[in-house]
């Protein structure tokens, strides 16, 4: 570090936020002037809020060492503030959002403190990643260096052809192209689209490509143009567990035999519940032994219900229209319940059915000139898939040592799946 007086010593300082902490303490608490922590803080709030601070973010600060600055300047500042003599602030960086930081520094004219968000382009790679399910999806996933965010991506692509409680078996196969950013120091800042997306079930593959149409609406399309969308999810919770299907069993309260006139989903507290489909709130608030209930009135005389939740989602009122997969509640064990689940009925013409035995109608089906644009979409992404996978060996073995690139390896500890990007990461 430079120490004479003619350059300026700057020392960097990072500090990280706990639970209760506040700027200004942890900038005092690092060694700052009480006035300068302030100011810097007052310049700050013209491009961040720091009430957006979330524990375990870092802040780095940076100070200039009392050897670098005016003697009389700097015991002046230390004995206004009566803190740390020894240095004084000249600014600070934190990252404000993936793709941002925000930095403050002491303006070298005026001595201001002066605030400024830079943007931190991401770089976007497209990966493919592909595994054979053993056990679990989320399991094969982890194995295959797949995020959570995209598998889950992936089930919901699936959900209304696929019933994941049933219908996956070991030996079962999944293929993905899907986008990643990248932070110029090479680590996955957040994952992108899904591109295609593959399951083969039983040997059968059923391959999903997302598509832009006219209509302007991004959805996963077949191989034939038919859009996947139907009018009701089949589970309107991620990841979790049917516990209870539907028919006459024991009651485990009442403990006589009594019609489930529903399906149940085992999933922790708090866990989103997702509108099944597009329509109006026709019922919300308590109700007896449902708990906390929702209803919500679709097309053609379906209705969906959601009962022992623990909350509802923001903004969700009777009479309020809901999209599908919009957040409506939260999974809870209100009413007659012996632990968190979703109670989860469909009903047709006001009587409830076998959720899992509608056959729902068949969704939207490509037409003329955005038939042929996905057409030649599907063999763009299926050329671009055989490209990843051909050009791989050589990808793997050039990503530098840093790179944070999700790589599959099969148990033979051969790399799958990599970047398409030339240097890998
Ligand atoms: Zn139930």
């Amino acid at each position: 570090m430079a120490d004479s007086p003619d350059t300026p010593a700057l020392e960097p300082k990072t500090v990280k936020v706990s639970r209760g902490d506040t700027l200004m303490g942890l900038m005092v608490g690092a060694g700052a002037g009480r006035s300068d922590a302030h100011e810097a803080i007052t310049a700050l709030r013209e491009v961040y809020s720091p009430r957006r601070l979330r524990p375990g973010q870092e802040i780095e600060l940076t100070f200039s060492t009392i050897s670098a600055i005016d003697e009389e300047e700097a015991n002046a500042q230390g004995s206004a503030d009566d803190t740390n003599a020894d240095s004084l602030l000249m600014g600070l960086s934190l990252q404000s959002a993936v793709d941002e930081i925000v930095q403050v520094a002491r303006a070298a004219a005026s001595d201001d403190f002066v605030a400024e968000a830079i943007a931190r382009p991401l770089e976007r790679q497209v990966l493919h990643g592909s595994g054979t399910i053993e056990s679990s999806l989320f399991v094969a996933a982890r194995n295959a260096g797949i995020p959570n965010s995209v598998m889950i991506g992936l089930m919901r692509a699936f959900s209304y052809d696929v019933d994941f409680q049933r219908e996956i078996q070991p030996g079962d196969k999944f293929d993905l192209v899907y986008e990643a950013f990248y932070d110029n120091e090479g680590k996955m800042a957040k994952t992108g689209n899904i591109l295609v997306a593959s399951l083969s079930l039983s040997g059968t593959p059923l391959n999903l490509y997302s598509f832009t149409p006219s209509s302007g609406f991004t959805d996963f399309f077949d191989e034939k143009g038919q859009a996947v969308r139907k009018a009701l999810l089949r589970t309107p919770v991620d990841g979790a567990r049917l516990s209870s299907g539907f028919g006459v069993r024991k009651h485990p309260i009442l403990g006589y035999n009594k019609m489930h006139k529903g399906l149940d989903f085992a999933a922790p507290s708090g866990t989103p519940i997702y509108a099944a489909g597009d329509g109006v709130i026709e019922r919300i608030g308590r109700n007896g032994g449902y708990g906390k209930y929702i209803r919500i009135r679709h097309h053609s005389g379906y209705k969906t219900a959601y009962a022992h939740m623990k909350g509802y989602g923001k903004g969700v009122k009777k009479g309020k229209r809901v999209k599908q997969g919009q957040i409506i509640g939260y999974v809870g064990t209100t009413g007659r319940s012996t632990g968190p689940h979703l109670h989860y009925e469909v009903l047709v013409n006001n009587k409830q059915v076998n959720p899992r035995k509608i056959k729902l109608p068949a969704g939207e089906k490509l037409k003329k000139q955005d038939l042929k644009n996905f057409q030649a979409h599907r063999a763009d992404m299926d050329q671009l898939r055989q490209d990843i996978i051909a050009g791989n060996a050589q990808i793997v073995q050039a990503a530098p040592a840093n790179c944070n690139a999700p790589q599959s390896v099969d148990e033979s500890g051969t790399a799958t799946a990599s970047a398409a990007s030339p240097n890998g990461c």
